[in-house]
């Protein structure tokens, strides 16, 4: 199972540092763009499993940016976005925006988690030991063995 790689676009840094931790620790690898406009640059260059959109960003806000990625080739690329907005309507906006799910901040650790699994499946780190390795290694330790 490869390494699922996820863009968290965010411009406020405890969040990205939370964000970061939690998923590192469930074996994503994070990209990070700190505005709308890095986003929708990042996710073109990267082509991400997943992307994580904040809506209130500097540049070009999150739903704008999902608006552009969502008419793009990277329209398939799953969106969630991650907000404080609570106004009545936002979820709609946000929705209608082209966004796939919406998580509204504060969120706990096992809610992110569960969200990332549910749109792109678990990840495992690739520096982990393969079960293969040893059965690859083998035939090279008995070359050895015989010489
Ligand atoms: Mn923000």
């Amino acid at each position: 199972m490869a390494k699922k790689r996820i863009l968290y676009v965010e411009d406020n840094l405890q969040n990205k540092r939370l964000v970061k931790k939690v998923l590192n620790a469930k074996g994503y690898e994070i990209l990070e763009a700190s505005d709308g406009a890095d986003g929708i640059l990042m996710a073109f260059k990267e082509r991400p499993d997943l992307i994580l959109m904040d809506i209130n960003l500097p540049v070009i806000d999150g739903m704008e940016a999902t608006g552009l990625l969502k008419s793009s080739e990277v329209r398939h690329i799953p969106i969630v976005a991650l907000t404080a907005n609570a106004m009545v309507g936002d979820r709609e906006r946000i929705m209608a925006a082209g966004c796939d799910f919406y998580l509204q901040k504060p969120l706990s650790n096992a809610v992110l988690y569960e969200t990332v699994k549910r749109f792109v499946g678990e990840s495992t780190p690739d520096d982990l030991p393969q079960p293969d390795t040893a059965t690859v290694s083998a035939p090279l330790h008995e070359v050895t063995l015989s010489a």
